[in-house]
């Protein structure tokens, strides 16, 4: 378990949260602000790659994967 989850800022309204399993709506704190923000990267994201989002899932697996990415390179950057 982790019991010492991470402290974020929401992408949205810069509030801040905790960025684990506790927060359905990570990295956002509330279901406004990430249903906000999910409509934005959407739309843009339709603009620049065409990329079809089949559901909240997929997206949700493409956030984790860009959180994972931003931390191994922090992580590079440390060591
Ligand atoms: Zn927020």
């Amino acid at each position: 378990m982790n019991t010492n989850p991470r402290k974020i800022k929401c992408r949205q309204c810069g509030n801040e949260t905790v960025f684990s399993p506790e927060n359905p709506f990570r990295p956002f704190c509330s279901e406004r602000c990430r249903l906000i923000d999910l409509g934005e990267w959407a739309s843009e994201s339709y603009k620049v790659a065409s990329t079809e989002i089949n559901s909240v899932q997929d997206l949700e697996e493409q956030l984790e994967a860009m959180e994972a990415r931003r931390e191994s390179t922090e992580n590079f950057k440390k060591n």
